[in-house]
């Protein structure tokens, strides 16, 4: 396999000779007002104060370049963390992200900038624990310049004190090894949960006494106050399991099939979906959903209108358009709410989700509900939508596809509801009986418009349409959690609801080189089969993405980079075998 410009040769690596720190002092002091480009000398490895073994990964052009990029490996004696912490990558990952975090907190809004993350544990490159308990931090940091020379005093205050102090913090006396485990801890439980919920028929599991509300719009903490309530599960679905750290837990088991969530509005609907959403992620301790879990398989769909669909087989849900186009093989530069939206189920359901979400407030009515006097006025041969409520039991019944969603306006889906969950004051009930009983005493006098959601088309990804070189080179960057720059295109992340953070995107993109650069989109292969053979072939862990490109980045899941991709207004799909 040719080696990514960028990547980090082994082999030059181990030959190069570490120097000590009274080197680094003297060459900075003699860099002090030479031309920045100068910086190049830094090129090497660097024994630090305190045993932090510093390596410049990419230098920095200019002063007004992006920050150059700084990795410290800790040895294991340096790091000294708990032996027991090693032992499995879950335990590595939370230790690794309570490190991330700390360093970033103590870096604060000084020039060293540490990707710290937020309320999800997951694999970063910021930090990386190794089994065999050396710790490598990453970061960027801007090399200190008075125009355009070198301010050598400046940067050995940054690399000869500011950084070793940050990594005092990271070892030793600093770091409670009990705050370690509790972490570690907090991550095996729900890991454990979330491995259990197949086996127990449950599609997801809300502990009592979770908190699910977030403090506010833009932050993911969690609300507190009296005026919280902290979740209670209602009897009939009350699940009691054992975890290896926390004991025995009680909750809510959400069961496989179809869930309605229904209730007034502002009751608290969107807010146990936006926690279900979010349970494909571990938490930290303090989080409040630390046992709110769901299948790592879940995707949360909604209507997205403007967006592109290449060939997508979305005939289940579109028929007749009035332009003729053959929805077998839909495409469009611009979808409608409900095309959009049956285009984001299809693909779900491609790539191999098993449980699927959805709430109201962001679905396309016309989608979901078609009541009798609608189908009474509008001929069934003029409507092109078959409504998801005319679906959704055969997505579960023939394919296996649960459904949890959120509908406070139309009773049409207790008709094919498995479970009616009734929110009241942010307190679950399970109505269940009495919606059975309503549907048997007022019938809605509908038509059912289909009877089974058809085999899934699977489309094979032409790898060229996915090359994100400008000019011979790769152009690819997160610009926050909403866009990912690819290539000469904006790939519009918004309605990707389950990304975790502007991290992850830089690792979706890193993650769709990846598929190209490991050969996995070969122009044969379907995407689900790229996206397996990315997976088999350890291409979504932080090892592999860094040899893409040494950046800050979370590994983000195969929902979420096949989610970019079919977003991805370059994409061109093979034609299908006649
Ligand atoms: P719905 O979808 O039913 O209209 P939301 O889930 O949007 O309601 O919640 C409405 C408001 O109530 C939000 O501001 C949310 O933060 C708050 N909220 C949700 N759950 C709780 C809870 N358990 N305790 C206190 N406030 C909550
Ligand atoms: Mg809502």
């Amino acid at each position: 396999m040719v080696r990514h410009p960028g990547a980090p040769d082994p082999a030059r690596r181990r030959s190069q000779p570490v120097r000590v720190r009274q080197d680094l002092d003297d060459v900075l002091r003699g860099l002090d007002g030479a031309p920045y480009g100068q910086y190049k000398r830094l090129t090497g490895l660097w024994q630090l104060d305190g045993g932090g073994l510093l390596r410049l990964v990419r230098g920095q052009a200019d002063p007004f370049a992006p920050p150059a990029r700084l990795a410290v490996r800790l040895a294991p004696e340096t790091a000294a963390l708990p032996a027991e912490l090693l032992t499995t990558a879950d335990r590595r990952r939370a230790v690794a992200a309570h490190l991330a975090a700390t360093a970033a907190r103590a870096a604060g809004d000084g020039p060293l900038r540490v990707d710290g993350g937020g309320q999800e544990v997951l694999d970063r490159s910021s930090c990386v624990v190794d089994p065999d308990g050396a710790v490598t931090l990453r970061m960027g940091a801007p090399l200190p310049g008075r125009g355009r020379r070198i301010d050598g005093p400046a940067a050995r205050r940054l690399l000869c004190d500011q950084l070793p102090a940050l990594l005092a913090r990271l070892t030793g006396p600093a770091l409670d090894p009990d705050e370690l485990r509790r972490h570690a801890a907090c991550v095996e439980d729900s890991v454990a949960l979330r491995a259990m919920l197949e086996e127990l028929g449950l599609v997801a599991f809300v502990a009592d006494g979770a908190v699910l509300p977030r403090r506010s719009g833009v932050s993911d903490r969690p609300a507190s106050g009296p005026e919280v309530v902290p979740f209670a599960s209602p009897p009939e679905l009350r699940t009691t399991v054992r975890l290896p750290h926390a004991g025995e837990v009680s909750g809510m088991g959400v069961p496989e099939g179809v869930t309605l969530v229904v209730g007034g509005g502002f009751h608290g609907k969107s807010t146990l979906l936006r926690a279900l959403e979010s349970g494909i992620w571990d938490h930290v301790p303090g989080d409040g959903r630390e046992l709110v879990v769901a299948r790592a398989d879940t995707v949360k769909v909604r209507a997205e209108d403007g967006r592109r669909v290449a060939r997508v087989d979305v005939h289940a849900f579109v028929d007749n358009l009035p332009t003729g186009a053959d929805t077998t093989d839909f495409s469009t530069d611009n979808a409608s709410g409900s095309t959009s939206q049956a285009a984001s189920l299809c693909e779900a359901v491609e790539t191999g989700a098993r449980v699927l979400l959805i709430d109201e407030d962001t679905a396309a009515t016309n989608l979901m509900i078609r009541d009798a006097r609608m189908q009474a006025l509008v001929a069934a041969d003029r409507e092109p939508l078959t409504p998801f409520v005319d679906l959704v039991g055969s997505l579960h019944r023939d394919h296996g596809v649960s459904t949890v969603l959120v509908m406070g306006g139309s009773g049409d889906y207790m008709e094919v509801a498995d479970r009616v969950l009734l929110m009241d004051a942010y307190r679950p009930a399970d109505v269940t009986t009495r919606a059975r009983r309503l549907v048997a005493d007022v019938p809605t006098g509908r038509t059912t418009e289909a009877d089974r959601f058809p085999a899934v088309t699977h489309r094979v990804p032409v790898p060229d349409s996915l090359d994100p070189a400008v000019r011979g080179r790769p152009k690819v960057r997160a610009r926050g959690a909403d866009t990912l720059s690819y290539g000469e295109d904006d790939i519009d992340l918004r309605a990707v609801a389950q990304l975790a953070d502007s991290r992850q995107v830089a690792g979706v993109g890193l993650a769709l080189q990846e598929l190209l650069r490991g050969g996995h989109l070969d122009g044969h292969r379907t995407l689900a089969e790229a996206l397996d053979r990315l997976e088999e072939h350890d291409g979504l862990t932080t090892a592999t993405l860094l040899a893409v490109r040494d950046e800050d980045f979370a590994v983000p899941r195969r929902h979420e980079v096949a989610a970019a991709l079919n977003r991805l207004r370059s994409l061109r799909i093979a034609a299908p075998p006649a």
